[in-house]
């Protein structure tokens, strides 16, 4: 505070290297103890629909983690923890597994397939039971959420979206790996990252043709920048730009949209020119 409305006018000249909005005890409670990925988290009880078990799946508290960005391919980024760990509900005794929305929305015919096709065969493997979740343990319950959805043949654009986030969690790996300063098995995370994107670009772009929209909760410009998106990042540069040229044209997509499809255009036209340089020089 300065000049007509600073505090030293009225004694308390202290005041006015104060924020006013900050809670100061809180932070510096923060400051004592910073806060951890458990405390942002919490049991759930769910039951099963394929075998009745209930049990506690880790959930992250609403409205506490704090987003801090959004990647290219729109994957969020949130401070303390990565949210992609907690989006798989697993059954611990049949094994069935499923991103959190769809987990209880099966009918009888795709129960009776997972029962039959998945659970007589599956083979789960036991993870040391903490606070959180491990990515280890986290990529296993994406690996199982797949196998179902393959098996209880669900719609292109749902198996999309669960390589899409398997391919964000991949990432979320990777991150914590280079955090560590530890580079084993980096190569193999990255490289099954891409492959991921490329499976979550190929579904999609089925859905798109057979599905009607909302795909996943996304209307056609948000899958259509998407997809525009995973192009780019699996280096299919041709495709990429039609998609962005077809959401500028759009009369009907959002501002947001629009503005992140003009910024991922500049990308296009930069890697592009790395690319023709790359080539000149060899
Ligand atoms: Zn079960």
């Amino acid at each position: 505070m300065s000049g007509l409305f600073d505090f030293g006018s009225i004694g308390l000249s202290d005041l006015d290297e104060e924020d006013i909005f900050e809670d100061k005890k809180q932070k510096e409670k923060e400051k004592l103890e910073p806060p951890k990925e458990e405390d942002f988290l919490l049991d759930k009880e769910v039951e099963c629909p394929v075998c009745g078990n209930k049990s506690n799946q880790k959930i992250l508290k609403t409205g506490k983690v704090k987003l801090i960005s959004t990647d290219r391919d729109l994957r969020p980024k949130y401070s303390i923890l990565d949210s992609g760990k907690y989006e798989v509900y697993q059954c611990g005794v049949c094994g069935y597994a499923a991103l959190a929305k769809s987990f209880s929305h099966i009918s009888a015919k795709q129960t009776e397939m997972i029962r039959e096709g998945f659970c007589t065969r599956v083979k789960l493997r036991s993870f040391v039971q903490g606070a959180t979740y491990s990515y280890e343990e986290a990529l296993e319950r994406y690996k199982l959420a797949l196998a179902c959805a393959m098996v209880r043949k669900a719609k292109a654009g749902e198996k999309a979206y669960i390589c899409l986030k398997t391919a964000w969690l991949l990432r979320g790996y990777a991150e914590f790996k280079k955090e560590q300063g530890d580079t084993g098995l980096l190569a193999e995370i990255e490289k099954a990252e891409q492959d991921y994107l490329g499976e979550a670009y190929r579904g999609f772009s089925k859905a798109v043709t057979v599905e009607s929209f909302p795909i996943c909760g996304m209307d056609e410009s948000t899958i259509d920048y998407l997809l525009a998106a995973l192009a780019f990042e699996t280096g299919n540069l041709e495709a990429s730009s039609r998609l962005v040229y077809k959401i500028v044209q759009n009369k009907n997509a959002g501002s947001r949209v629009k503005e992140r499809a003009i910024n991922l255009k500049d990308e296009i036209l930069a890697e592009t020119r790395r690319r023709r340089n790359e080539k000149s020089e060899n």
